[in-house]
């Protein structure tokens, strides 16, 4: 039962409300928003305060279908954010990309990844000390030590750190450790751990069991909330089905589902929800564009030689890759322009030659290629109005050309997608020239 306080109550009403709650054996769960206060009574027997309507400053009682209470968008209508470390999450924010390890290997491996994801503008840092795999043989995480290397890399970069628990009585050791504690896939429905991180001073990234309905996912965050922690983030990672092409499926539209049923942030695991290193990129976007307020990414420093889940864990450069396509798509915002250099920092001389040159070469390219667009502009006019098109062979091996120009460090698709860019332009440019032509035809 929901109940939503008048917002002229006063806060003697409140305190009315809350007592007669207590009085007759349920527990009052307070949420005080900026316009009104909403109450949530919690217990086996809610008719016990079925009159509470009549109470001074009561507005409206809210019986509730859903057997989550605490985690509905009755009980708390504003979108909650959740602080980790001094990262904002939710309500609106910025999306915030947490990467990492998916264990953490060694110190010197984590700090190399630590400063490779923060300098990309990852916001957290992930990594599993305590690893529940499928098998007792693999490897089980480097365990409390872990804990300690994530501590130092939080020292020295400033990302927060988040880290999986899987036995109830580690939560004061990673209190001490680490910004959030992490509830994997399996341990969705191990209710005692979820009274004890409920019992826990940080945030707590509840993943989604693989095999979970997105009711039984809040319920597990309703037995969080109601044992005292308000901090919940839930992690959609991908849920067991059929499909054998891919490690799990990503349920995406579980982040606009649970954006109608919940409160809480939500973040998306691409890397597990699909088990496949180059899955990883697009449903990333799918997850960003769909709404989610945080992506979690594995990021290893040499994925084929990683412990566990290098198959799905991107290299550096892949990460920086993708973090280049969030913020070229606007999912990510811009990285702050680079402060002009002031009078003590000016680059060193041969930075400042290197750039001069690649500033010239860029007005040249610039030129180059309108010059380009003018000629394919005259070879559309000579075919005439309904001659557009574009001649295929051509393009097809312009592109070979291009990818087999191997005198630089471009990769011959980094090529393709230059040269695939300017044909894209140049179909353009004939595109409209011929409409044009069209157009002044028919007024002719
Ligand atoms: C992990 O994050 O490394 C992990 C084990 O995830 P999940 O619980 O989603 O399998
Ligand atoms: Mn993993």
């Amino acid at each position: 039962m929901i109940v939503v306080m008048s917002p002229s109550a006063s806060r003697e009403d409140v305190t009315n409300v809350r007592r007669t709650i207590e009085e007759h054996g349920l527990q009052a769960f307070v949420s005080a928003g900026q316009e009104r206060t909403v109450i949530g009574v919690v217990g086996s027997d809610v008719d016990r305060v079925a009159n509470i309507g009549s109470l001074d400053g009561v507005e409206q009682v809210i019986r509730v279908t859903n057997p989550y209470k605490l985690a509905s968008v009755e009980h708390h209508p504003e979108r909650t954010r959740v602080m980790v470390g001094s990262v904002p999450v939710g309500l609106g924010e910025d999306l915030v990309v947490m990467a990492g390890p998916c264990s953490v290997e060694s110190r010197e491996m984590l700090l190399d990844t630590a400063r490779w994801v923060a300098h990309e503008g990852a916001r957290g840092l992930r990594g599993g000390a305590f690893k529940p795999r499928t098998s007792p043989y693999t490897f089980q995480g480097l365990g409390p030590p872990a804990l300690e290397m994530l501590a130092e890399a939080r020292q020295e970069t400033g990302l927060p750190v988040m880290s999986e628990v899987t036995d109830a009585a580690d939560v004061e050791t990673f209190d001490r450790h680490v910004d959030v504690l992490q509830v994997g896939s399996r341990n969705m429905h191990n209710f005692v751990l979820l009274r004890a991180v409920g019992q826990s001073t940080h945030p707590v990234l509840l993943k989604r069991g693989f095999g979970a309905t997105i009711e039984e996912w809040l319920m597990a965050a309703e037995y969080i909330l109601s044992s005292g922690n308000s901090n919940v983030i839930l992690c959609e990672r991908g849920i067991r089905t059929f499909e054998t092409a891919t490690r799990n499926t990503l349920d995406l539209s579980a982040v606009p589902v649970l954006r109608s049923k919940t409160h809480l942030p939500i973040m998306v695991d691409p890397s597990h929800g699909t088990g496949q290193r180059d899955l990883v990129g697009p449903m990333a976007l799918a997850g960003a564009a769909v709404g989610a307020d945080a992506l979690l990414i594995e990021v290893h420093p040499d994925p084929p030689s990683a412990q566990s889940d290098g198959e799905q864990s991107l290299s550096f450069p892949e990460f920086g890759a993708l973090m280049d396509e969030l913020r070229r798509l606007q999912l990510l915002r811009m990285r702050a322009a680079e402060p002009a250099p002031g009078p003590s920092e000016v680059p060193p001389a041969p930075i400042g030659a290197l750039r001069d040159r690649i500033d010239e070469i860029d007005d040249s390219l610039a030129s180059l290629v309108q010059e380009r667009a003018a000629l394919a502009l005259d070879v559309q006019r000579a075919r005439g109005a309904n001659g557009h098109g574009h001649d295929v062979r051509r393009e097809r091996e312009l592109l070979e050309r291009a990818a087999a120009e191997g005198g630089g460090p471009l990769a011959p698709e980094e090529m393709m997608q230059i040269f695939g860019a300017i044909l894209r332009a140049s179909r353009a440019v004939q595109r409209r020239g011929a409409q044009a032509s069209l157009l002044g035809e028919r007024g002719a």
